[in-house]
């Protein structure tokens, strides 16, 4: 059965924003409209400061929508309630810079955050279930050896790519991930990149990530240019 947002689980219109108050009011993204490919990587591009983050947390439910529509799998994120928001939220894995996982717990642990977080499932029922997914999730990442590591124990690859499993153990429709290579090096860069591209297209996850790491854009299937909170180039690929 087709479910509105099915084809593009990601749609803005005529959406802005501004930061602060009164004087110090400034917009910071002006006018997006925009539809996201279901089950394809699309890539956020443009300088420092042109609005990337700012739209990517608008549309990942992580920041008040003020004007204009966003929609998430077919959710008015515009004057959604706290309720619709949290059930949006849901649906949703989030990959962030710094890999932000919390060092005092093992990798299967850090992976199981990403299952706790819903709490779909009574205390006693999760511990098995969970714990089969994570190590599931961490094998696909190939780290199915490294379960019982701290992060302090791990690279800096292999800490994004226990983030990666994070993001996705959750069978997320939608993977958002923000600069998620900018302290990796080239190769690990990539091997994450890639990865998240290949889970995503097993999963038929639409994943949107930003970046300026140009060694990554070729794996994009399509490139969205923000400059100044505004989209100025608008690219896909047949990939
Ligand atoms: P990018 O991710 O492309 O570097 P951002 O979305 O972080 O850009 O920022 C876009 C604009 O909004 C910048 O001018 C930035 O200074 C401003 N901005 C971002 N976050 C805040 C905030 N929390 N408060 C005030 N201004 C902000
Ligand atoms: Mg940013």
């Amino acid at each position: 059965m087709a479910h509105p947002g099915d084809k593009f689980p990601i749609v803005t219109e005529r959406l802005n924003h501004w930061f602060g108050m009164g004087e110090a009011r400034k917009q910071a993204i002006f006018d997006v409209s925009l539809e996201i490919d279901a089950g394809k990587l699309t890539i956020l591009v443009g300088p420092s400061g042109s609005g990337k983050t700012t739209l990517l947390t608008l549309i990942g439910c992580l920041r008040d929508v003020q004007n204009g529509s966003a929609q998430l799998l077919g959710q008015e994120l515009n004057n959604a309630s706290e309720a619709e928001l949290t059930a949006s939220r849901q649906k949703l894995g989030f990959i962030f810079q710094a890999h932000n996982l919390h060092e005092s717990l093992t990798a299967l642990q850090n992976v199981r955050m990403g299952l706790e977080v819903h709490a779909r499932q009574s205390p006693s029922k999760k511990a098995d279930t969970y714990n089969v997914a994570a190590a599931h999730l961490l094998n696909l990442v190939g780290l199915g050896d490294r379960q019982k590591y701290l992060p302090s124990n791990l690279s800096g690859g292999q800490k994004q790519r226990v983030a990666v499993a994070r993001a996705l153990v959750g069978n997320p429709l939608v993977v958002f991930a923000d600069e998620p290579t900018a302290a990796l090096d080239k190769e690990s860069g990539r091997n994450v990149v890639a990865l998240l591209r290949r889970l995503g297209q097993e999963r038929g996850t639409t994943t949107v990530m930003v970046t300026h790491d140009n060694r990554i854009l070729e794996m994009a299937d399509r490139i969205v240019t923000l400059e100044e909170g505004r989209i100025v180039d608008d690219k896909r690929f047949d990939t």
